[in-house]
């Protein structure tokens, strides 16, 4: 039997039923076609926080009074904490910039020259009347949880994340809290994601098919994180079954990796692949944005396809005309949720961007103070848009990028002003000693 929803289905199940309703129709194996992500309406479940709260939401995005920051602001601020560097999370005009080290490089490939201090794992810097450090997410590179301590409560707020390791950033790390505020761009049980290494596995024996029968193999994915995990998980699969072409706004991704040290194997521009002797049928990894182009037809015949946590869902890849989906997303799935969730010890929980209605419902059946909150990330209806390159534009049409992949090397400079209090810099207590109210 087969079930065809329309709307986001984690706001319009609570008005037709529960999400037992919803579990009890997979059990009975029910599929469901079709998710069309739609802009929720106006009777979106969500609620401005409490002003006694120590992040709360302003227009201009999330904000720390006592701090005196925003965190992944959305319009132009004096001081932002940016947990990644996804156009959602990281946007320009802002004065100062804070930012964990190992974002460095993708920070100035995405923003160009912007005021930046960066701080290590687990090191603190305190800010107006807080402290602030920053733990890995594991979402791509550089990519942080957001630590505030005030008067010995502390916030966590977790940008993008995920629990799988991956070999191009460090691996999340659960940070014990108070309040979590959680994305929840997966957050339907549908969502499991399989082992990494078996995902690579199908993507090399569709690449070596491919090669067989003399085609090239298109695979869509987004330029900064996921083509960068491909690339590696690959290589470290020993499933490098010829040429990599990288499209531009890959390759721009990929030196800034590389100067932050991660190890990426060997890919060119199209232009050298032609040049190559042999022409053998390359991988060829271009963003989303890529497809339908004339950059794409200088491949010749080829197999198209798309790494994506949403080609979980059937109907996602029919939409885009797509040979193969492969799934595979940089966004924590149903049970990494609920586990970053309970690792957090967090007594409330506040969810953002994705499928906020589910989760609430799901950890209020449980006894966990839950609520949803607008926020401004992931604003593309249907796409898992953040790393997505924005349409014309983005990577290829910024400044800061040059398109045979090189960052100039000035805007990877440090620059010289401070975000916070940085003299008064110390470690950060680790988290496992983080006093918590559940703990008492
Ligand atoms: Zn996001
Ligand atoms: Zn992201």
């Amino acid at each position: 039997m087969r079930l065809l929803l329309q709307g986001q289905i984690g706001y319009r199940l609570p008005h037709f039923g529960t999400l037992a309703l919803y579990k009890e129709l997979l059990r009975a194996g029910v599929e469901i076609i079709e998710y069309h992500a739609a802009q929720a309406g106006p009777d979106r479940e969500s609620e401005t926080l409490m002003s006694r709260d120590l992040v709360v939401l302003r227009p201009e995005g999330l904000y720390c009074e006592a701090g005196g920051f925003f965190i992944d602001p959305w319009r132009p601020v004096d001081r932002a904490v940016v947990t990644h560097a996804h156009a959602d999370h990281a946007r320009t005009g802002h004065r100062r910039y804070l930012a964990a080290g190992e974002a460095r490089e993708v920070m100035h490939a995405r923003l160009g020259r912007i005021s930046l201090q960066t701080l290590q794992w687990g090191e603190s810097v305190k800010q107006g009347d807080v402290r602030i450090s920053l733990f890995p997410a594991g979402h791509i590179l550089g990519s942080a949880q957001v630590r505030i301590e005030h008067r010995g409560e502390v916030w966590v707020v977790s940008g993008d994340y995920k629990l799988e390791t991956d070999p191009t950033c460090k691996a999340f790390e659960p940070v014990r809290c108070d309040t979590f505020i959680t994305e929840s761009t997966f957050g339907l049980p549908v969502y499991r994601w399989r082992p990494d290494a078996q995902t690579m596995a199908e993507i090399a024996t569709w690449w070596a098919d491919n090669a067989a029968n003399g085609r090239a193999s298109v695979l869509l994915c987004y330029a900064l994180g996921k083509a960068q995990r491909i690339q590696a998980g690959l290589a470290r699969a020993h499933a490098l079954a010829g040429p990599i072409v990288v499209h531009g706004a890959v390759a721009a991704v990929n030196a800034a990796y590389r100067e932050a040290g991660v190890n990426l194997p060997v890919a060119c521009g199209v232009t050298d692949w032609r040049r190559a002797a042999g022409g053998e049928a390359p991988l060829v990894l271009a963003p989303p944005s890529a497809a339908g182009s004339p950059w794409l037809s200088r491949f010749g015949e080829s197999s198209l396809a798309f790494a994506s946590g949403w080609m979980r869902v059937r109907g996602a890849r029919r939409r885009r005309a797509l040979d193969r989906g492969f799934v595979l997303s940089d966004h924590a799935d149903w049970p990494g949720l609920m586990q970053a969730i309970e690792a957090s010890g967090a007594q409330r929980v506040i969810v953002t961007h994705g499928f906020e209605a589910a989760i609430v419902r799901h950890l209020s059946e449980r006894g966990i103070a839950a609520h949803a909150l607008r926020t401004e990330f992931g604003g593309e209806a249907g796409a898992e848009s953040d790393g997505e390159v924005p349409s014309e534009g983005g990577l290829e049409a910024s400044p800061a990028l040059t398109l045979d992949g090189a960052a100039p090397a000035s805007l990877l400079a440090a620059s010289p002003a401070e975000f916070g209090a940085s003299e008064d810099r110390r470690a950060a207590t680790p988290p496992a000693q983080t006093a918590s109210r559940r703990t008492s």
